[in-house]
């Protein structure tokens, strides 16, 4: 607690959205507070280190990709250009009816081939994941082979997603391998982050109200109270809508109404010669318990293997080891587990309206910027473009010349 200091920006939520934030606004001198609610930063970044020792896998988020320049930019800020780790090809897979086969196999090339000639014809704005792609590729081949795959990449149910807010075409720097990540896993990028100058960093912060006063904000937690010039809330916009309802009642509506989806991290770390399934990058699951299995194999170890799916809110937890023990075939239970819980947003085609009335509800408030991943997608390439600009936009309303 600091009863007297007032600090330039705030920062609420010590995800990729906030530590992306904190450190761009402290890098052009501001002094940053930084508040994240759980014992660990990282949100859904979820790294561990199961075995305590050197060996990482995630939860969350695994992949930064050649294409991803904000969270490049950030890599380079931190000095960590030395600590990435490209990774290394191995197969996608197909799990259905009970089986892991090629996702070739689950491919209808003569409905492909026809229905491709509606690239010329078919926008995306407009259309829902399962309207573009059924359209582009063929029914079948959507509910067959698309409508898995995708949803296995936004870890919920894709087919009322916008088509256009579900994957995008970036320029990729070809300076870095097409896929990686850092050594220690993503977490440690972020750890390294949040650790910088300016920042001062206080986890098990979980903040439960913000209060505009004449010459800022004061936030409160369970243990402390703050003051603050500018404040930035960069939390699930279910807690965002909460927190702002005191003070910006159609923000909090407008928060309120945003639909989120629920999804259970189990991740098994094993030795390596504990499984008979081949090394494998991605696992699409067709009418399983989980959307997804993403393996560490890319980044393969002499010693273990470890693989995390991604179940389905309705599966029940307490089937989670007997599914991994059948589909990695599994020889006994000699492994480590842990689980995660996120909760992600659900953009669906009317989200660009919601988000012409959240901007237009966001220019009346000074001192104050939202950030996350419920603005332009879910990818952690999106919430960092989001928080640099927004960073930018606090740094110069605290007269700092960019
Ligand atoms: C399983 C999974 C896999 C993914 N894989 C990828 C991938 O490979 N590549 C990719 O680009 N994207 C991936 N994503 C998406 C991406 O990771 C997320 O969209 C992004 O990391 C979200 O970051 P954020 O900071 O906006 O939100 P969050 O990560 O949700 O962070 C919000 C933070 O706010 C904190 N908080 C909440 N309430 C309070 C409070 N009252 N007080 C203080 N703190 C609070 C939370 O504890 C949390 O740390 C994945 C997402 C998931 C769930």
């Amino acid at each position: 607690m600091n009863d007297s200091k007032i600090y330039d920006v705030a920062v609420v939520g010590g995800g990729l959205s906030g530590i992306t934030f904190a450190h761009t606004v402290a890098k052009h001198g501001l002094e940053v507070l930084l508040l994240e609610k759980r014992d660990v930063l990282g949100g859904c970044v979820h790294t561990i280190n199961p075995y305590k020792d050197n060996y990482f896998a995630e939860l969350g988020a695994h992949t930064i990709y050649s294409s991803y320049a904000a969270i490049i930019r950030l890599i380079n800020a931190c000095k960590l250009q030395g600590e990435i780790i490209p990774y290394k090809s191995a197969p996608y897979k197909m799990y259905a009816n009970g089986h892991i086969s090629s996702m070739f196999r689950h491919i209808y090339p003569i409905e492909g081939f026809f229905s491709l000639f509606n690239i010329f014809t078919t926008k995306k704005r407009g259309l829902t994941v399962a309207e573009y792609y059924s359209k582009l590729l063929g029914k079948r081949n959507f509910a067959d082979l698309i409508h898995p795959a995708t949803s296995a990449v936004i870890c919920q149910n894709s087919a009322t997603f916008a088509a256009d807010l579900l994957l995008k075409i970036r320029k990729k720097d070809k300076t870095y391998p097409r896929s990686f990540t850092i050594n220690g896993g993503l977490g440690a990028l972020l750890n390294t982050a949040a650790n910088g100058k300016n920042i001062e960093l206080h986890t098990n912060a979980d903040v439960v109200g913000i209060e505009k006063t004449t010459n800022g904000w004061d936030i409160k937690t369970a243990s402390g109270a703050y003051s603050t010039k500018q404040l930035a809330l960069a939390t699930e916009g279910r807690v965002a809508a909460e927190l702002v309802a005191p003070v910006y009642q159609d923000m909090a509506k407008l928060l309120k109404a945003l639909p989120s989806r629920a999804s259970r991290a189990f991740n098994v770390s094993f030795a390596a010669n504990k499984s008979n399934v081949k090394h494998f990058a991605y696992i699409i699951a067709k009418n399983a318990s989980f959307t997804a299995i993403v393996s560490r194999d890319m980044l393969p170890d002499v010693q273990y293997r470890s693989a995390t799916f991604h179940f389905k809110p309705d599966s029940n937890p307490a089937y989670d080891r007997q599914t991994a023990d059948e589909v990695l075939e599994l020889k006994d239970r000699d492994y480590v587990t842990n689980t995660a819980h996120f909760e992600l947003p659900h953009l669906g085609v009317s989200h660009h309206e919601w988000r012409r009335q959240l901007d237009t509800e966001l220019v009346k408030a000074h001192g104050f910027y939202l950030l996350g991943n419920y603005f332009d997608g879910l990818s952690m390439e999106d919430c960092a473009l989001r928080a640099e600009n927004e960073a930018l936009r606090a740094a110069r309303a605290a007269n700092i010349h960019i």
